[in-house]
């Protein structure tokens, strides 16, 4: 599993994220926190590691960690 972290200074919660990853659904949810909206990651295991969101994010907000994904492999095989 990876670690995805969204910047709460850049994010503006207008969901580009949570539109172009194909888990969007499962893995992002847009919360209004009085009256600023903001993404939130519900759920990083459905995480697929493809980067659309972090290509596509607008204000560069979102950063995703592989060393958690590569720690897992190491306890797989
Ligand atoms: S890396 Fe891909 S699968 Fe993971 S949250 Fe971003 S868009 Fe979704």
């Amino acid at each position: 599993m990876v670690q995805i972290d969204i910047d709460p200074d850049k994010c503006r919660g207008e969901g580009v994220c949570r539109a172009v990853c194909p888990k969007g659904g499962r893995i992002y949810k847009i919360v209004d926190l009085g009256g600023r909206r903001l993404a939130v990651v519900m759920d990083e295991s459905s995480c697929m590691g493809c980067t659309l969101c972090v290509s596509r994010c607008p204000f560069d907000a979102i950063r995703i960690d592989f060393k958690k994904r590569s720690r897992l492999r190491d306890v797989d095989f």
